[in-house]
Formats: C-alpha cells, structure tokens, sequence
C-alpha cells in the first residue's frame, strides 16, 4: 500500500511519520530541495500542479491526498480517475474561494459574521453600510496566516484598502469583537465513519497560529461545533481531516474558514490524543477504521516561528518537533506539545515554552 501526498512540508512529514507507524509507504510531488517530509519517502521534485509529475505520482500509489489547500482543483481532476483524490476536489474548492465557502456555511446553517463580495471601489461603500465599522477586507483566494488583509477602521481607511488589495477579488466581512478564538477537527472516512477531536482553543499573533490548548471545558460550544463539522463532513461526502476555525463571542460561535487537511491547531494530538490527526487521516483515506479521538489529558501546543530559540532547546518539558527547515522570519519551523493531568499544570508549562519562544 502506498499512499501519494502533493506537498512534502511539515504536515507531509508528520503524516510520513503516522505512515511509518501504520506500515504503509508514502511517496510526495513538491517543488523544493530537501523537504522536510523527504525522510519519510522519495519526492517526485516539480511544481505542485505539474500534470507529468501529477500522474507519475497516481501511476504509482493507491490513493492521493495533499498536505495545503492551494493545489489547484484543476490538477487533482485530472488524475481522479487514475487513482482516488482525497478530500474531494469539490472541498478543496469550497475552501479556495471565501465567498464560496461562506455560502457553503449559509447553506448548511453555519451561523457565520456578516459579509459582502467586492468588486469595486463602491462596493466598499455598500459593505461598510451593510457590515458596519470596523469591517475586514480579504482577498477570496490564496490568502493565509492572515495575509491579504485589511481591517478598514473608519471610512478613510478604504482607499488606502483600495490601493493596497483592489484588482483581485475581495470579500469584506464584519469585524467580530469575539472572546477567544477555537478549531474543531473532524475527521471522516470512505465508509462514512466519523470522529470528532475534542476542541482547541487557539491564539494567533499576527494572523499566525501561535498556541492551542485542548479540551475546552463548554460542553455547550463543543456540541454545536461538532454538529457543524459533523454537516460539512457528511454534506461533502469528505474523505479525510477537515478543521473548522471558529470565534467564539457570548456563548455563540461563528465560522471564520475551513481547511480541508490536518490542522496545526491539531497537533497536539501527536501526543495528546489516543490516535493523531495525522494517523486518522491516513486511516480515513484508506478506509480502515478510525481510531479513537479521546484526549489522553490536557494538551498544549507552541508554535515555533522564525526561530528556535536555545532556550527552547534547553527546555526539559514538553515534546519538541524541530521540521528541520532553514529559519526565516515568520517561517513555522516547529511546535512543542505538553500534555499534562489538569488544565492549570497545562497552562503554566504552555507559559514556559511561550516565554522561551523569542
Ligand atoms: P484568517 O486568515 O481568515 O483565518 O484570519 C487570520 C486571523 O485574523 C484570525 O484567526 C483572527 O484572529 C483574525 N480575523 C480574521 N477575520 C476576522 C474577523 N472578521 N473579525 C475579527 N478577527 C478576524
């Protein structure tokens, strides 16, 4: 059994390393020299859309699936019948386009903040009216960690959005003032079984992932988000891991985006839970049963972003992921994860590795 994953980064190699345990073989397309997934198995070296190198990859594995969510829907059509793409090509679409998949939410009764397409400068105009201000102006594709983003203050501030994101195609949404902020991992497999992790509650800076803690103790909030997660996995007929990001905001929750992968806010998991995201992913795609999602105690997990800091290193606490990636500023070059009996313990380590972080 072999299994071609498009992308071979970080999460390319952690599923590599589930691949491993699970006995089965893991072949990747990426464009890079020396990946980190390539200890885990031989990288076909072209662009991620490249159709050679595409249906050299489904030619020789059982099935395919893809670590990042910019791989053209185009590309993985055109090697479908070769081999089975998972998660479904439609997904992956739903994902790439904000306003698609805002109407996805709106269709499925996923409450979501208010929002309105942007095609022209007077469109800005008609959404401040409609939104209110503050209001944040997105670009619909391509956009990550926070990037091609503007949050327009007052009315003065859209020409400057203008001139700074105008030309591709926008989406303005409400600004939400939300409590704190969580993911649900889902996770779905060819026969249709479906397993829920419990909830991360996660903190970004500057648009980037920096900490997630799980459980979140709100029995209320994890019943709605796995019933959410539970319609998208069932409506798209999804094969795979899918993460819901969410805001929470007076004990109700609105849907930012979702990822049609394994989530980085998921993984704690590796340690904290009785089978990893990555693992389960895996089992999804190959149709074996999925494994238990429990938490195993109180997780956290630190980001580790343009550096790794010899104080990190130093640390005796925590399992340290190091992806073996060249540092550069605001690159993800690994995580610590800390899994302790009681959420207190969980939140003093979690306070330590962040403070080590430079
Ligand atoms: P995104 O790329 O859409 O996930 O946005 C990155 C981060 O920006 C989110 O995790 C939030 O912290 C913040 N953000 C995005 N959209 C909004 C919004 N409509 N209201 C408030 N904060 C937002």
């Amino acid at each position: 059994m072999r299994i071609g994953i498009i992308g071979a980064g970080q999460l390319g190699q952690m599923l590599g390393f589930a691949a491993r345990d699970l006995d089965i073989e893991v072949r990747y397309v990426d464009p890079s020299d020396n990946p980190p997934a390539a200890e885990c198995g031989k990288v076909i070296q072209c662009a991620f859309d490249d159709p050679v190198a595409l249906v050299a990859l489904a030619d020789t594995c059982d099935v395919i699936t893809y670590e990042f969510e910019n791989v053209p829907v185009a590309a993985l059509q055109h090697i479908e019948g070769i081999a089975p793409v998972y998660p479904p090509a439609a997904a992956l679409g739903h994902s790439q386009d904000r306003l698609d998949e805002k109407k996805l939410f709106d269709k499925l009764d996923i409450p979501l903040p208010g929002y309105h397409a942007i095609y022209t400068r007077d469109d800005m105009d008609v959404a401040a009216n409609k939104l209110g201000l503050p209001m944040v102006i997105k670009t619909r594709r391509f956009g990550y960690d926070g990037k091609g983003q503007f949050v327009v203050k007052q009315a003065d501030d859209q020409d400057a959005a203008w001139d700074e994101l105008g030309g591709k195609a926008l989406i303005a949404e409400q600004w939400v003032p939300f409590d704190y902020e969580i993911s649900c991992i889902g996770v779905r497999s060819i026969s249709g079984e479906v397993a829920i992790y419990p909830l991360s509650r996660n903190v970004h800076a500057d648009g980037v992932l920096r900490t997630s803690r799980s459980p979140v103790d709100a029995p209320e909030l994890v019943a709605k988000a796995s019933g959410y997660v539970h319609r998208l996995l069932d409506h798209l007929d999804y094969v795979g891991v899918l993460a819901l990001e969410l805001f929470v905001i007076d004990d109700e929750l609105l849907a930012n985006e979702f990822a049609p992968r394994v989530h980085n806010s998921g993984h704690w998991s590796i340690e904290g839970s009785e089978t990893s995201q990555f693992e389960n992913h895996l089992r999804a795609v190959l149709d074996l049963p999925l494994g238990s999602t429990a938490g195993t105690g109180h997780a956290g997990m630190v980001n580790l972003i343009s550096e790794i800091s010899d104080a990190t290193r130093s640390l005796y606490i925590g399992v340290l992921h190091d992806y073996g990636k060249t540092p550069r500023a605001g690159r993800k070059l690994g995580h610590v994860t800390v899994v302790a009996d009681t959420a207190e313990q969980r939140d003093t380590l979690v306070g330590i590795i962040d403070n080590s972080v430079t």
